[in-house]
């Protein structure tokens, strides 16, 4: 393991619902709550103030109504999302070329493969600076952490939430992370959490204690080594650019959500033995386990993990999927899933007759590509017309929004990212000076060649803060609370 804090995990500050604040003037500062509206809808992102009252990501869009009935409630605009996230994602590609993100608004970043920082003063200061970045050019904050690896600079990020930067000096990762949660570690969900609690052990230092053969004994082999090496704060797995990476994927489409969790797992591990026939069919092995899930609201997510060597052995990737599946909420029943495998090798080692093999099943094109972001698709037709958060032109009153729709009638709020909060309006569903409308940047270019950026205000914006926050200080305090 290095022993600088030079890996860096950005994490943006409740990305969707920032978003949609930024963009609407009315809504800073207010509760808002970003998800599927229908009957079956969850929660994707909640504001700051609508998490006071106890509003999360995944929860159901019912519950989430009678904890905060004056939030603003919105339909998702992905496409904005991912053109935003697109902008950030730059910014990180810019300090290194090993980028690995986790979803629209989460990656890491190598910082030492970039050759941008070497110490911790220097990864400290290409944190602050990629703060102010993000901030000139979305508008937006993001929380920042810095470790000397993955799994600590997860966790640092988290610790700086909101709009904060951590830092975790190598040496003191044993006594930070010892008293945490064992749900802190990556790979432990709510099924391995409730295994480890009935065996006594809740905390990292508790893992540690117990010692790897007990690990082991618990958790099986795969899952008890890892977990144990995570505990003692052994953590070496690289950064991976996952947008070169070719991977071997397979996925199923259910005509009926599955609900059932043990099906969900039945059938987690039957794609992960289809996949390793394709990887093995191609001469292939990858070190990349990939897990995709799309939920019965149509949010996908991805879950990848790297093991420390390439493999094709079917038990290691049905381990590592079932373990990617222990860190999603399948809660409403899921519309399909997927195994892909990674950062593929040409061939496996021990089969040199899979090299030839290999190189012709590449030729041939058996292997699809197989995108490692985030896709989430549009909401049904039915409430596609005039989704509330979407946006609108009218003909005389300019750029607006939908605040809410019904009996034949569309309320509108007229303002753009840089106005005032706007005004509301009503009009007939069927208005012909009323048209859907594309999003409107949420920076623009001053005519004054200077960088506005609403909401945030016109100074604060390009230069770097002149104290550099402290280790564990943040500078949003530790007020941290569910992800994302
Ligand atoms: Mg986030």
């Amino acid at each position: 393991m290095r022993t600088s804090p030079t890996i860096l995990h950005l994490d943006m500050d409740a990305f969707y619902a920032s978003v949609e604040q930024a963009s609407k003037p009315s809504l800073r500062g207010k509760a808002v709550v970003v998800g599927g509206l229908g009957p079956r809808g969850v929660v994707a992102t909640a504001s700051y103030e609508a998490r006071v009252f106890g509003v999360h990501s995944a929860m159901p869009m019912g519950q989430a109504r009678r904890l905060a009935p004056n939030a603003a409630y919105l339909v998702p605009r992905f496409h904005f999302y991912r053109s935003i996230s697109e902008q950030v994602m730059e910014l990180l590609r810019a300090l290194s070329p090993l980028v690995e993100p986790l979803s629209l608004d989460e990656a890491f970043v190598d910082l030492e493969a970039g050759g941008v920082a070497w110490d911790e003063r220097s990864a400290r200061l290409a944190g602050v600076k990629l703060r102010a970045d993000i901030r000139a050019v979305t508008g937006l904050t993001g929380s920042v952490g810095l470790a000397a690896s993955k799994m600590l600079a997860k966790i640092a990020s988290e610790e700086a939430k909101p709009d904060g930067l951590v830092v975790i000096e190598p040496g003191t990762e044993r006594a930070m992370l010892g008293p945490m949660s064992v749900r802190t570690l990556p790979g432990v969900g709510p099924a391995t959490g409730d295994h480890l609690r009935r065996a006594g052990i809740t905390t990292v230092e508790e893992i540690a204690e117990a010692g790897e053969d007990e690990l082991v004994r618990l958790l099986g082999k795969a899952h008890g080594h890892g977990l144990y090496a995570m505990a003692l704060a052994r953590d070496d797995r690289p950064v991976v650019a996952e947008r070169e990476a070719k991977s071997v994927s397979v996925e199923d489409t259910y005509d009926v959500d599955i609900h059932d969790r043990t099906r969900v797992g039945l059938e987690v591990q039957r794609l992960a033995e289809r996949c390793v026939r394709r990887l093995r069919g191609a001469g292939l092995s990858g070190r990349t386990i990939v897990l995709k899930v799309r939920r019965y609201d149509f949010s996908t997510l991805t879950r990848s993990e790297t093991l420390r060597g390439p493999t094709d052995d079917p038990a290691v990737v049905r381990e590592a999927a079932a373990r990617l599946l222990d860190s999603v909420d399948t809660t409403g029943g899921v519309r399909l899933l997927g195994v892909g495998v990674s950062g593929l090798a040409d061939y496996t080692q021990e089969d040199l007759f899979a090299q030839a093999a290999g190189e012709r099943a590449v030729a041939e094109g058996p292997v699809e590509e197989h995108s490692v972001a985030p896709v989430e698709e549009p909401l049904p037709l039915a409430e596609r017309r005039w989704p509330a958060g979407h946006d609108v032109r009218h003909a005389e009153f300019g750029h607006g929004w939908v605040q809410g729709s019904g009996l034949g009638r569309v309320t509108v709020r007229f303002e753009t990212p840089d106005s005032e909060p706007g005004r509301v309006r009503t009009f007939r569903v069927d208005d012909p000076d009323l048209e859907a409308a594309d999003p409107l940047p949420l920076v623009l270019r001053g005519p004054e060649g200077g960088d506005r950026v609403p909401g945030v205000g016109s100074q604060a914006v390009s230069s770097v803060p002149a104290s550099l926050p402290k280790s564990w200080s943040g500078s949003g305090g530790g007020a941290a609370t569910s992800r994302p």
